[in-house]
């Protein structure tokens, strides 16, 4: 177990009770929850690589193909793997991470007298650049007052402060955080916890995981695509082969039907403005709860939460607050010709 230890792991803090949890960046063998996720990610390599694998094998002796057809399709599949790589390496938005760079942005400010503001602020909502280079320095607690106003701000005034805390981080929770428990850390507008991805979806990643799911769709959707034309010149040639490439294709189409559902589902959520948290459990948020399940309160329209969504960097966090009864009101209201022709859609 020392020997595994030294091989794999370089935390100081492993006492051999069980409750591993490393801190390093590189997967630890010993972390139960990263082992895991190793697992489930060299699964999904080697699942691609079987289904594209059998097709490639038995597609050897086939001239018909041009190679520009192989090599775009080989492209999407080596996209494909990347973007999954991409989206589970990259922050999903860490509440902690943000009230450290406000922190320390405030302490510089303060420090060069320079009047440096540390969020720019728009229709009452918060836009935070978060630079990962800053954000590891901890000044956590050097100015928390800061971050207690930004946050409050964004609630409606007398809310309890006591409220949005979270009892595991014992952080103030912006508007749409939540604390995810796989990761253990609060998370900005949370939308899930991928166990495909060992990582949240959150503000930070959301677009990334969505691109994820389209190239995935993609993908499945030519391989099947690929696997029918098989079929289609080579059934009754070898009765052995069409089994493999039928029970193949079946599941291929099975995962596309799960895929295309996914991603109908997110680009739904995109366009209005949801999470998958805030759909699912809507009736127990405490800021949705008594809202029409029509109305939709952070939406601002298709057009404009699909300019935020795909031209927000990874850097750059919004912290939205919440709507006032009269902007409520306002959305509520049915529509008309003019709504529609203004893209208002909900
Ligand atoms: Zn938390
Ligand atoms: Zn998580």
């Amino acid at each position: 177990m020392t020997i595994i230890r030294a091989l794999f792991c370089r935390c100081r803090d492993g006492d051999g009770d069980g409750d591993h949890r490393c801190r390093n960046s590189l997967p630890c063998l010993l972390d139960p929850a990263q082992r895991s996720t190793m697992y489930l990610k060299v699964a999904l390599v080697m699942l691609h690589l079987i289904f594209i694998g059998v097709l490639f094998l038995f597609y050897g002796n086939q001239t018909t193909i041009h190679p520009w057809y192989v090599g775009m399709y080989l492209l999407l599949f080596v996209a494909t793997i990347a973007q999954y790589f991409f989206t589970a390496g990259s922050s999903p938005g860490y509440v902690l991470d943000t009230m450290r760079t406000i922190n320390e942005t405030n302490a510089l400010a303060r420090t060069s007298l320079v009047s440096k503001q540390p969020a720019t602020s728009k229709n009452g909502n918060i836009v935070i650049t978060v630079d990962h280079r800053e954000a590891g320095r901890n000044l956590l607690g050097s100015n928390e007052l800061s971050w207690t106003k930004l946050v409050m701000d964004l609630y409606p005034p007398g809310a309890p402060c006591r409220a949005w805390t979270c009892p595991y981080c014992n952080v103030l929770q912006p508007p749409r955080a939540k604390h995810c428990h796989d990761c253990d850390k609060c998370v900005l507008q949370f939308d899930h916890h991928c166990v495909w991805l060992g990582t949240c979806i959150g503000q930070g990643n959301h677009c990334r995981f969505w691109w994820y799911i389209c190239e995935e769709t993609t993908l499945c959707l030519w391989t099947c695509i690929l696997y029918i034309t098989y079929l289609q010149a080579n059934i009754l040639k070898s009765w052995w082969v069409d089994v493999i490439m039928i029970v193949l294709l079946a599941i291929l189409l099975i995962l596309l039907i799960f895929l295309l559902l996914l991603l109908f589902f997110h680009s739904y959520l995109i366009m209005t403005n949801q999470t998958t948290f805030e759909l699912v459990r809507r009736r127990r948020i405490a800021y949705l709860r008594g809202i029409p399940g029509r109305v939709y309160p952070f939406s601002k329209g298709i057009c404009k939460n699909l300019y935020n969504f795909c031209f927000s960097r990874s850097t750059l966090y919004g912290m939205e607050r919440l709507p006032t009864a009269q902007e409520l009101e306002e959305k509520s209201r049915p529509y008309t010709c003019l709504n529609i022709l203004s893209c208002r859609c909900c």
